[in-house]
């Protein structure tokens, strides 16, 4: 047997479905082509892999994969919670400075314009006199 008669027939012998005499000529092929022994040691592998998964996702190993892959990992929606906090947490510092602002200067434009919140008084007031008109 050649390595393209083998690699036809390795997906069988990894499954069990070849006869002895076709697994035997595989086998014997198996024990002089470093090549078609790593493809068949991969296909074990995959074999193996798909098995558990099977076993793990109770059924078809490719609906399992597409549930994999259609939904978005734990882990990332785990960092994009985390992300939204720490913003959430930065607005409500800014709706605080803007709060505070607005009652020390009530006659300033609108605070929640962009203009405002570079405001230079409400920006570095410790160089600046406290009580400005
Ligand atoms: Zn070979």
């Amino acid at each position: 047997m050649n390595c393209l008669a083998v690699r036809d027939h390795l997906t069988a012998l990894v499954d069990g479905e070849l006869t002895q005499a076709s697994a035997a000529q595989v086998r014997e092929h198996l024990t002089q082509c470093a090549d078609c022994r790593e493809e068949y040691v991969a296909q074990t592998a995959l074999r193996k892999a798909a098995r558990a998964w099977e076993v793990e996702g109770g059924g078809d190993v490719w609906a399992v994969v597409r549930r994999e892959i259609e939904q978005p990992r734990l882990s990332d929606l785990l960092d994009e919670i985390r992300r939204l906090r720490t913003e959430l947490q930065t607005l409500r510092v800014e709706v605080a400075d803007l709060r505070r602002q607005r009652s020390a200067y009530p006659s300033t434009a609108p605070l929640s314009t962009p203009s405002v919140r570079a405001f230079p008084y409400a920006a570095a007031p410790s160089d600046l006199p406290v009580n400005i008109p």
